[in-house]
C-alpha cells in the first residue's frame, strides 16, 4: 500500500510541477505559495491569475 502510493505520488508531482523555460527539461519550478521559482537560475513565475489584488 505505501509503495504503491508513493509510486503515484511522484508521478502526481512530476505532472504538476511546471518545467522551467530557461533550463528546460528536467528542472522544475519550486511551489511558493504565491509563486513558482527556479532554483538554478533564479526564473520567477507569479501566480497573479488566481490571487488578483
Ligand atoms: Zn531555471
Amino acid at each position: 500500500m505505501v509503495s504503491k502510493f508513493y509510486d503515484i505520488g511522484d508521478k502526481t508531482l512530476k505532472r504538476t510541477r511546471q518545467i522551467c523555460p530557461r533550463c528546460g527539461d528536467g528542472t522544475f519550478l519550486a511551489e511558493h505559495s504565491d509563486r513558482r521559482s527556479c532554483g538554478k537560475c533564479g526564473y520567477t513565475e507569479f501566480k497573479s491569475q488566481k490571487n488578483e489584488k
